[in-house]
């Protein structure tokens, strides 16, 4: 052996070996050569080392026993395929007070500078990317690392230290976790991150560090540079080049905190750096103030950006009817315009005088079958002016209607009357729904013609009080439920009012407008497309059925209806391009429902017509904010709130998400609906009391969204397994469910899939019940009684178990995709 030691080390070897050598001799053993002795000493040695080491590998093995989620802070970039290095440098200064102030708090808590630090860093890093879970690397000298003591250079080594907390973890609670953690972490510092990462065998990307790509570190400077006739000054060179994504050097003088942060500025802009570099001032003042708080409650954004957030971004506050119901602003119409036209379908022409007093008789005539009591009353009529007559006479009878497709399964519409408990259904006849529950009159609006039309042509007397208010229903419209059964909201008068008014200004309608309704009345925005035009004296063309769903057939309804205006959802538009068409300055597209992309967005402006893209849940009124979408590179946004109308982003404990950070999306304000029909159980879930006092109540949409610098909310995706499907919302546990009830099925689940780009499809996957005969067929008759076409996958898969994750859930990601289609025999349709 050569052994390089210094001469303390070489004397602790000799007495070291010297007593070996004695202990050896004195057992009564016989005495070894010294030779000998020496080699069994360095033996000893070296096993002790690899028993170090193996403990030092079982603690950070130990430290990661369960894996670690990849942590994704809110980047103003989405990362690149491969990992990048440009970088940056932000700094920020924490002043001599509030560095005095986190010390002794430190201290009172029994924790260094560093610690407090530390924790306080996690705590930022985690709310910033909504995780409770992440690991933190930590440079330490490597020297100790290398045997040779007397090497001098930069050896950093990295300790991941892992930091956690749950939703009651108070602040001090974490601040001692973390004291921990950073002892254990030194007391094990023998090992580098690299053998640790090796050992973990962790999945490997690459665009991303494995394990952390943050790093926190704290350094001392000493104590001010002095040279006779010069002040001295230290700034760091901003980085051009970075290995971690993120990494804090803060720097403790007696000055106060000087925090140096490198960032990659492929995912990050200088300026939400700079942001978060104040997150963390506002949390480390919020930290010497109280503990005792939940880490997930500790206030961390500046009281000026929530301001701007929770109010400037939703000052929508705007005077509109508030005590008007719908059809109110249509008399008013009436009354001034007799004569201009109102409606418009299949080439015919029908004044505002005509439209009000077929809905007045109508309306006389539910008084007459059903009572003059407000109640709900179902509306299972085809695209036609009957069909909008139809929907203004329950209004006018002082009811709210139930709008029904009659393409949707009989079984369908049927749990739809029985759940909106009806008092009558106004139906032309196109679909046999009997037999209804006993005392729900139908009213068929085709065989009674006569009789309706002998009724008096004025609005009816109000059927009680409140029959007529802004409070009272306007409609009651069900929407896919995720249990099985879908779910009536219920909507205002009120609501619907403020939607048509703020509409009529942004993006705007006037009486000169012709706006082309495309949509089914069974989705919420088809209320927009017949009732806007006329509660500004515009008119409406109405599509026929077969024009909604066919491009060319569109194409040319909106040449044949002259229309300036038109609302639909992405696929329709996108349906209507490939018919040729091509927008016209003056022309103006609503788009809404689903997300619109850049690419679909040029392809609409192309032509030099104006596009909106519109969002919003049924459960506010048909659309909660709106943006005018130019030609650009930025990305589609929904824009901001409509008049009277919060949008806010909150995190999962319903603390406010900071301007950047990803939360769900919450609705306030006047367009919120009364709540579930009859299920108290739901509207409690969904609506909840708004934390700023500003409305009764939000909505929790589900949606994952942010806020963009400029304010701008933009769409990420859902929280849940809602889907939308060629505009058509879908819960996919109700198709779950349906096909759970199949008796030859023991286990489903359903998946939108896109295996093919732009051909989004439904997949079910099936488990049977041992023996029980291939169940497809039988399953396609069983749940097409229940679910509208739109809900029925288009392919089966059969599995002999549905795949399961670690912890116990359905892993939706590990369900195949469907092979290719088996073709069959019986399934071929001659093309006719
Ligand atoms: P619905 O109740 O049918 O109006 O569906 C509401 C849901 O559709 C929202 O919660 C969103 O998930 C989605 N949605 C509606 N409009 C848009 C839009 N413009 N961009 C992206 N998603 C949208
Ligand atoms: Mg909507």
């Amino acid at each position: 052996h050569h052994i390089v030691c210094d001469g303390w080390s070489l004397n602790v070897v000799i007495n070291e070996l010297g007593e070996f050598y004695a202990a050896s001799r004195g057992a009564g053993q016989p005495a070894l050569s010294p030779v000998l002795a020496f080699t069994a000493y360095a033996e000893g040695q070296a096993r002790r080392d690899a028993a170090e080491r193996e403990a030092v590998e079982a603690y950070w093995l130990g430290q990661f026993a369960s894996p670690v989620q990849p942590m994704e802070l809110p980047s103003d970039r989405a990362r690149l395929a491969q990992r990048t290095y440009a970088g940056g440098t932000r700094c920020h200064r924490i002043d001599k007070t509030l560095y005095r102030a986190v010390k002794s708090a430190g201290a009172r808590n029994g924790c260094t500078l560093f610690v407090v630090l530390l924790a306080a860093f996690e705590a930022l890093m985690g709310r910033l990317a909504g995780v409770e879970d992440l690991v933190v690397a930590v440079p330490t000298a490597g020297q100790s690392l290398v045997e040779d003591r007397r090497l001098v250079g930069h050896c950093v080594n990295f300790l991941p230290i892992r930091g956690g907390w749950s939703a009651d973890t108070s602040f001090a609670d974490h601040l001692r976790a973390v004291g921990k953690q950073v002892l254990d972490a030194y007391e094990h510092q023998e090992c580098t991150l690299g053998t640790i990462v090796r050992k973990l065998a962790l999945p490997r990307q690459p665009n991303r560090l494995p394990l952390t790509e943050i790093q926190f570190n704290l350094e001392r400077l000493a104590d001010k540079l002095h040279a006779a006739g010069l002040d001295i000054e230290v700034t760091p060179n901003p980085k051009g080049c970075v290995n971690f994504d993120m990494f804090w050097n803060v720097i403790e003088s007696d000055d106060g905190l000087r925090i140096d942060c490198d960032y990659n500025s492929d995912l990050f802009d200088p300026s939400t750096i700079d942001r978060w570099l104040r997150y963390y001032e506002t949390l480390l003042e919020a930290m010497t103030v109280d503990v005792s708080r939940p880490v997930i409650r500790m206030p961390y954004v500046p009281a000026d950006e929530q301001n701007w957030v929770i109010e400037a971004c939703n000052a929508t506050a705007a005077a509109y009817p508030r005590d008007m119901r719908v059809p109110d602003l249509i008399n008013a119409w009436a009354a001034r315009q007799p004569d201009a036209r109102a409606v418009m379908f299949r080439g015919e022409a029908f004044t505002y005088r005509e439209i009000n007093e077929r809905a007045n008789r109508l309306a006389q005539h539910v008084h007459a079958r059903i009572g003059a009591a407000p109640a709900r009353v179902g509306v299972l009529v085809e695209r036609s002016v009957d069909m909008l007559v139809a929907l203004l006479a329950v209004w006018k009878a002082g009811c709210a209607y139930v709008p029904l497709d009659p393409l949707h399964p009989a079984g369908r519409i049927r749990t739809s009357l029985a759940d909106a408990d009806v008092a009558a259904l106004l139906t032309d006849g196109s679909l046999n729904i009997a037999p209804l529950g006993a005392g729900v009159a139908i009213i068929d609006i085709v065989r009674e013609r006569d009789t309706i039309g002998s009724r008096p042509a004025v609005q009816p007397a109000p059927g009680g009080p409140g029959a007529l208010g802004a409070d009272a229903a306007a409609y009651v419209i069900f929407t896919s439920g995720s249990t099985g059964s879908p779910k009536g909201v219920e909507v205002s008068q009120r609501s619907l009012v403020n939607l048509l008014c703020a509409m009529a200004k942004t993006p705007g309608l006037r009486a000169s407008d012709t706006l082309l309704a495309v949509t089914t009345i069974a989705f919420d925005i088809a209320a927009l497309e017949l009732f806007l035009p006329l509660s500004v004296g515009a008119s409406v063309a109405i599509a026929e059925r077969e024009d909604a769903v066919d491009g060319f057939k569109l194409l040319a309804a909106l040449k044949a209806s002259a229309a300036s205006v038109m609302q639909a959802t992405p696929t329709t538009w996108r349906m209507l391009l490939e018919a040729g068409f091509r927008s016209w300055p003056g022309f103006r597209m609503l788009c809404g429902g689903e997300a619109l992309s850049r690419e679909l967005a040029d392809r609409l402006l192309e032509g030099g017509g104006s596009l909106w893209n519109m969002y919003g849940p049924t459960e506010t009124t048909v659309w909660s904010s709106c943006s005018e979408i130019i030609p650009s590179d930025a990305p589609v946004t929904i824009g901001w709130p409509i008049a009277n109308t919060q949008l806010h982003v909150l995190d999962r404990y319903g603390e406010l998400a900071p301007i950047g950070v990803t939360g769900e999306l919450h609705i306030g304000g006047d367009g919120v609906a009364n709540g579930y029909f009859r299920r108290d159980d739901l509207t409690a879930e969904k609506f909840i009391a708004d934390p700023f006092g500003v409305s009764p109540r939000l909505y929790r949409t589900g949606d994952v969204a942010r806020r963009l610098p400029g304010g701008e909310i933009q769409l990420l995706g859902r929280l849940d397994s809602q889907v939308k499907l060629r505009g058509f919302r879908i819960e996919l546990g109700e198709i779950e469910a349906a096909v759970m009830q199949h008796a030859g099925v023991a286990a489903a689940a359903v998946l939108l899939r896109e295996d093919v780009p732009g051909k989004p499809m439904l997949v079910g996957y099936v488990v049977e019940r041992p023996g029980a005969p291939r169940p497809e067929e039988a399953l396609r008759a069983s749940i097409a009684d229940q679910l509208p076409d739109y809900m029925i996958p288009s392919r089966w898969v059969h599995l002999a178990g549905l795949p399961i994750s670690a912890n116990g859930k359905l892993d939706r990601e590990g369900l195949p995709a469907p092979g290719e289609p088996t073709p069959s025999a019986d399934r071929f349709l001659p093309p006719e």
